[in-house]
């Protein structure tokens, strides 16, 4: 057994991270700023993008663009239940109607005959999720949006670096991503919307920062003027200079860093080939370049005795960090009490959230690190072996 505790995830921060944010906190400059218009314009580079509108976090651009789409109260939003709450509370918190879509146990994504099977005349929104680096099946999804007038937004929390069909995901439609510590790249915490949608992007801009015309937060600055005007009642959701630092000089070894986690995904698949009890996650079908975000796995609950979170336990016992991307988000606590949800509702889901969990993956890892998971799932599995 190893015996120091492998984590599922942590933060590639390297000098040159650290020496772009002592540069700024000496520069007397520290929030939303030049680095941070540096690092949108990047972004929209990386991309190949329109517009890049930076926040700080994922779920202030979820929060900001559904705010600016101007949805009705009572207007349906297809999403997927397998995935981080933040989407299906803002939805509630609207007055949205989150409606769930199936996904598909192989994937784990859903699907455009999933999609299809819950529209009815009040859908306005589809909110797919890229999950866990490999993307959604777009072209099928936006010709149902276009066919329907349906307004598509990606969650691309998973996916920076991703392709589909050879598009970088974010290059075209509206797409929302995350900068959270355990993401492809950090800023501590942040989130970038990026659209095609030139009044969308000037609305969320306006939104994140109190509802100000544009460039406000300059008014302090030589070139800002001190007097501002609030256009609409916005929310204050910037990310600061300090944090698109971090942005900039993690984007620029993006791929370096998706790299080093397709190796370590490789590794994974040959260790774990042979591990009668471990069933494999599959890539879709269709042409796409992953971008490895988590190393996801089910539990054969057929072959031991003992539960996936009990599993999970005694993988930490051997040191072994582990995580569950995701708990269906219609079993949790509050949502499970809103009528329609709660288990049942979604068959495929509520198998793979039974079984599902994610390896830790993150580019400093060894191949070794690889090796000491794989032996702790052999030896948990033999233990408790039914
Ligand atoms: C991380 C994540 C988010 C939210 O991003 P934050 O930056 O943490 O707000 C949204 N959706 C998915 C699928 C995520 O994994």
């Amino acid at each position: 057994m190893r015996s120091e505790f492998l984590p599922f995830s942590q933060p590639a921060i390297n000098q040159d991270d650290i020496d772009g944010v002592v540069e700024v906190l000496k520069s007397g400059w520290i929030t939303t700023g030049p680095k941070t218009a540096a690092f949108e314009k990047a972004f929209s580079e990386y991309l190949g993008a329109k517009y890049s509108v930076s926040l700080s976090s994922g779920t202030a651009g979820m929060h900001l663009t559904l705010m600016a789409l101007e949805l009705n109260p009572g207007d349906e939003v297809i999403t997927p239940s397998m995935t981080w709450g933040s989407t299906i509370n803002l939805l509630m918190i609207l007055g949205l109607k989150p409606v769930f879509a199936d996904i598909d146990r192989q994937t784990l994504m859903v699907t455009p005959e999933s999609v299809r099977a819950v529209l009815s005349d009040k859908t306005k929104a589809i909110i797919p999720v890229h999950f866990a680096g490999a993307p959604v099946d777009l072209d099928p999804l936006r010709e149902l949006a276009s066919e329907r007038g349906l307004i598509l937004i990606e969650d691309a929390a998973h996916a920076l670096g991703t392709r589909y069909r050879g598009e970088p995901i974010g290059k075209a439609g509206t797409a929302v991503f995350s900068f959270h510590p355990i993401k492809n790249i950090t800023t501590g915490e942040g989130g970038m919307v990026v659209t095609d949608n030139e009044g969308l992007a000037e609305k969320v801009r306006i939104l994140k920062f109190h509802g100000l015309a544009k460039d406000a937060w300059q008014r302090y600055s030589r070139n800002g003027k001190v007097q501002v005007e609030i256009i609409m009642p916005g929310l204050k959701y910037n990310l600061t200079d300090i944090q698109s630092s971090l942005g900039l000089t993690q984007l620029a070894r993006v791929d370096e860093l998706n790299a080093k986690r397709g190796e370590l995904a490789d590794i994974y698949d040959r260790q774990l080939a042979g591990i009668e009890g471990i069933i494999p996650t599959r890539a879709p079908e269709y042409p796409h370049q992953n971008s490895h975000h988590l190393y996801i796995v089910l539990l054969d609950l057929n072959q031991v005795t003992i539960t996936r979170d009990q599993f999970l336990d005694e993988l930490k016992k051997r040191n072994i960090g582990t995580g569950i991307h995701f708990r269906p988000v219609h079993t949790q606590d509050y949502y499970r009490a809103v009528e329609g949800y709660g288990r049942g509702l979604l068959p495929e889901t509520e198998w793979v959230g039974d079984r599902l969990f994610s390896l830790p993956l993150f580019p400093f890892m060894a191949e070794q690190d690889v090796i000491d998971v794989a032996d702790a799932l052999r030896e948990v599995l033999h233990e408790f072996r039914k």
